[in-house]
């Protein structure tokens, strides 16, 4: 990744590793995968000039009268697909006029990273993307003899789904991404896969990756993998977590060793930017309608939603929405499967840098079980009840967007709008039993 190495020449890998198609691909505000497949043989010129899209086409706030967005591919991030070795996969960043626009996550992401940089810090972050094997039509748990309440680690449950479980852990020991477990999760037919934690840009793209490769591999075994944050009401919703750590050199800034969280005064005044923004953050970490129901919800079969409800954060203590379990770091567990990956990160640091930039101090560590004793904290703050309140939270919050920037902020909203209107549109089938004979 360092800006001294030379840029790979992918015409000459794809003739030494037999890549027959590049698969030029992006993520739109929206977070959806888009791509041009692209032949071998022409692959020189989209390396040198980028690939061609109508952007309105796509998640952005464009019109179809404007110039082609342009999918400038960064070589570095080269990846053969694991299930069809013949196609080279690459994240793109987003170009038109010939300036890298906002609207691109990735660049999005890139500018908050340079922004830390350019206060004195990389960015180390890990993300844990639960998901559920459903079946085809996305109606029911794949597994149907994984109906456990207590189903969290559940070994026989797991070594079901081994063939795809395998084949994806398999993928990413290849892929060097130096995974280290794979587990059975709170809800029937949930599962996690974590790999080592890296660079926040590595691992969003990896992040990205995962996604599409945990469908691709589950649609080869008769299966669909879904990131749904709440597929099922009385289920444990997806999460994906987010950890992260700022380091200077080999010096992790958020580490006090004589701190009782661990934490130094630059790690509170982080955790304080999560706190401080955390209603406005929801837009961007819990994205759709359905992420609701996820957070803020009643305890699932299992006993606990394993998801946030208040602006709280703990030491080693999972019922809050900040944790630190260990010193040194932090893991923010608000963000859902519904997340665009590049902006999960983006708004993250854009808000712990304005916490460390205002020195926002988060306030006294709370220790106790949220779930069951939540109700006795009379000033924790709420999270929003759904997405509108979110977005509006987003609207209004001039710290957050000082950081991130309005180029980003009002299309974003602008598309969500859409999608709240589309869902405001619709006529539930709760709506009309409890108001039939009003
Ligand atoms: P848990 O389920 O206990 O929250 P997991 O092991 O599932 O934790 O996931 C932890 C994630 O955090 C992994 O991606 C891991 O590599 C990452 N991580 C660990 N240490 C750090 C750190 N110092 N900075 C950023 N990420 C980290
Ligand atoms: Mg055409
Ligand atoms: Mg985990
Ligand atoms: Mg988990
Ligand atoms: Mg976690």
């Amino acid at each position: 990744m360092s800006q001294t190495t030379t840029v790979p020449d992918l015409a000459s890998i794809a003739a030494e590793r037999g890549i027959k198609y590049f698969l030029i691909s992006y993520t739109d505000l929206l977070g959806v995968q888009r791509a041009k497949l692209v032949p071998a043989a022409a692959i020189a010129g989209m390396q040198k000039n980028g690939a061609g899209f109508a952007g309105f086409a796509a998640s952005f706030v464009l019109s179809p009268a404007d110039p082609d967005l342009v999918a400038v591919p960064d070589a570095s991030t080269l990846i053969q697909l694991p299930w069809k070795p013949e196609v080279g996969w690459l994240a793109s960043d987003l170009k038109m006029h010939g300036e890298y626009i906002d609207q691109g996550p990735r660049n999005t992401l890139k500018r908050m990273v340079k922004r830390a940089a350019d206060a004195g810090f990389s960015v180390k972050t890990g993300v844990e993307c639960e998901f559920f094997l459903v079946t085809p039509d996305g109606k029911a748990v794949s597994d149907e003899h994984d109906n456990a309440a207590k189903c969290c680690y559940d070994a026989s449950a797991l070594m079901r789904r081994y063939e795809v479980i395998k084949e994806i852990c398999d993928a990413m020991l290849d892929l060097g991404w130096e995974p280290y477990q794979n587990d059975h999760e709170d809800a029937n037919g949930q599962f996690e896969m974590n790999w080592i934690f890296d660079d926040a840009l590595i691992t969003a793209d990896r992040h990205v990756f995962f996604k599409f490769m945990a469908r691709s591999i589950a649609e080869k075994h008769g299966l669909r993998a879904t990131f749904m944050p709440k597929p099922f009401m009385n289920l444990t919703g997806s999460g994906c977590h987010a950890h992260i750590s700022l380091w200077d050199g080999k010096t992790n800034v958020c580490y006090d060793a004589n701190d009782k969280l661990g934490l130094s005064d630059k790690g509170y005044h982080f955790v304080g930017g999560l706190i401080h923004h955390a209603d406005a953050l929801c837009a961007f970490l819990n994205p759709v309608v359905n992420s609701y129901k996820r957070i803020n919800a009643p305890r699932t079969v299992s006993g606990a939603t394993w998801s946030p409800n208040s602006v709280t954060y703990s030491g080693d203590n999972r019922t809050h929405m900040v944790r630190v379990p260990g010193k040194g770091r932090f893991e923010m567990r608000l963000p859902d499967g519904a997340a665009n990956p590049y902006l999960l990160q983006a708004s993250l640091l854009a808000a712990g840098l304005n916490g460390i930039e205002q020195k926002i101090h988060p306030g006294e560590p709370l220790d106790i079980n949220m779930y069951t004793e939540g109700h006795l904290v009379k000033d924790a703050k709420k999270l929003p009840l759904n997405l509108l309140d979110a977005m509006r939270a987003l609207d209004a919050d001039k710290g957050l967007r000082s950081v991130i920037g309005d180029g980003v902020v009002d299309p974003y909203l602008q598309l969500k709008q859409g999608e709240w209107d589309a869902h405001c549109s619709h006529l539930s089938e709760w709506e009309r039993a409890v108001t039939l004979d009003c």
